[in-house]
């Protein structure tokens, strides 16, 4: 069976074992906590050592005033009254659905989570499900330092030596830097209009470890980018930045020493970076296995409150894929003097490869053939433009990470104060770019990368494995974007280097 297929079917099956947990094994409310009346709400009296009502802060003498399942939506807050009216509250929660109690005065509300009683019976039974979804996390993080670094050197040092490719290569890079960039506005634009990760039910525990990004700014990042000790940033996976810093230089520098050494640097890290997409593709081939314990759990836990949120952020990814693919990218072919809807028409082979393969790396052979020969661009444009921007120019991608990030952000912005503020804004633009250029051209690798930005901002990359469920149309949506954009950029290169291509099917508009 294909995967996506497979991953399909472990979908189903991980929403309905996780949906029968949660419907008929038991779970007691959020226990572990005496209340009594107060004035204006209830007031905490007992809290148990080590009780959910524990972890989320609360502390004897606390007044919980209010109940809001969507923070700040008026509408749906309630007014705790008296101890039976948080009672009922608890009751309808079943502990499936995540709520935030707020406490303290009424006017200043500080939320914590309502959280499921890890003692109870559904919790048991979840329990293994999630040790595995723990394991299926780590082999993924597990991949992320060496697959960016063999990835990015790769890369860099296939842009070679001579006079003629630095030109190419200034202009394919700035074509990359450009369009990813682009790509990544958009998908910030949207996700900050759509907002679809704010009082999201996702059930995802909530964290406290965000002073450390609130405190920084754009320089600050700037300047933390440089690793002071390479070996510290390769052992941190919340130190992307860094590793990307060192492998891009690494990877200039590998092309400046004598032919000799250049060969076998080269080659070893073309050999090394091989083997990790093996790697990889190993460890994603676990995919449905991973997405059925994933699901279990979450679902199990949470119910189906979440899949709103995930239908949102899935559409606002796929409405900015589909903005940059049909707007941006062919403006850019017009102002180059190529027909965009002759060039899509042309790149029909690639495109699909791409969507059902999701991998980019696998559709370069089919992508050099079709702009080739269906493009009529020249070897000497596309063998060096393409294989480049399969591993390096993913707009697709770019777009995904910030869509992705930020839409986690929201949500733990309303669980746990995360900061979500213009700098954070900033930040998760410069690291999409930088994490769309270190992703492999494989399945769900832009998956892996989104798990280094969460780290970096120091958000829980549990977050990331919810996306998992949901990853693979997106994948193949991305894939065809990614690929899509380094076959433009072949044809505007192509044509500032005097080619004309599509200039035999007559479909090309010849701006002379
Ligand atoms: N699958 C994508 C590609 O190969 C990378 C990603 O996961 O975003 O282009």
């Amino acid at each position: 069976m294909k995967l996506h297929w497979r991953i399909l079917l472990a979908l189903v099956a991980g929403v309905a074992v996780g949906g029968w947990f949660q419907t008929s094994l038991d779970a007691p409310p959020w226990v572990g906590l005496d209340v009594a009346d107060a004035p204006d709400g209830v007031r905490v009296t007992a809290v148990e050592a080590g009780s959910p009502a524990d972890r989320a802060g609360l502390e004897r003498g606390d007044v919980l005033a209010s109940v809001s399942r969507d923070q700040g939506d008026e509408a749906s807050r309630r007014a705790l009254r008296s101890p039976a009216d948080l009672a009922s509250v608890l009751e309808e929660t079943g502990l499936g659905e995540v709520r935030w109690l707020e406490f303290g005065s009424a006017r200043d509300p500080v939320p914590v989570t309502v959280v499921m009683e890890p003692g109870c019976e559904r919790a048991r039974w979840i329990e293994p499900f999630a040790f595995f979804a723990d394991i299926f996390l780590a082999l993924l993080k597990m991949l992320i330092v060496p697959i960016i670094l063999t990835s990015i050197i790769t890369g860099v040092t296939g842009v070679g030596t001579g006079r003629d490719l630095r030109r190419m290569g200034l202009k394919t890079f700035a074509y990359y830097v450009l369009t990813s960039l682009l790509a990544v506005v958009i998908g910030q634009v949207l996700v900050n209009i759509v907002s679809p990760g704010s009082g999201a039910a996702l059930g995802l525990r909530p964290s406290d470890k965000f002073e450390e990004v609130a405190g920084q700014s754009f320089w600050d990042v700037i300047k933390r980018m440089i690793p002071t000790n390479v070996f510290d940033a390769f052992s941190d996976n919340g130190a992307m930045l860094q590793v990307i810093f060192f492998a891009l230089l690494f990877g200039y520098f590998i092309t400046q020493v004598s032919d000799s050494h250049r060969e076998r640097l080269s080659s070893f890290f073309e050999a090394a970076f091989e083997v990790m997409m093996k790697m990889a593709e190993f460890v994603l081939g676990l995919i449905p296995y991973g997405v059925f314990v994933l699901l279990v759990k979450v679902v199990g836990e949470t119910g189906f409150g979440l899949f709103r949120p995930l239908g949102l952020y899935m559409a606002v990814v796929a409405g900015g894929l589909l903005f940059h693919a049909l707007l941006t990218l062919p403006t850019l072919l017009k102002l180059g003097g190529v027909s965009p809807l002759g060039w899509a028409k042309a790149m029909g082979p690639a495109l699909m490869t791409a969507f059902s393969t999701s991998s980019s790396s696998m559709t370069l052979p089919v992508t050099l053939e079709t702009v080739e020969k269906r493009g009529r661009v020249s070897n000497k444009t596309t063998s060096f433009v393409l294989p480049l921007g399969a591993t390096i120019n993913m707009d697709g991608t770019a777009l995904y990470e910030c869509v992705g990030v930020i839409f986690l952000a929201q949500y733990y912005e309303g669980v746990s104060d995360f900061p979500l503020t213009i700098g954070v804004q900033v930040q998760v633009v410069a690291m999409a770019l930088l994490a769309s250029v270190g992703a492999a051209g494989i399945p769900s690798a832009g998956l892996v990368m989104m798990l280094t930005i969460l780290g970096a901002l120091g958000l829980p990359v549990e977050g990331a494995a919810l996306l998992l469920a949901v990853d693979r149309p997106l994948d193949m949506l991305r894939t065809v974007v990614n690929v899509w954009s380094d076959s433009c950029g072949a044809a505007l290169i192509a044509r500032t280097e005097g080619e004309r291509p599509l200039v035999e099917e007559g479909v090309v508009v010849d701006t002379g």
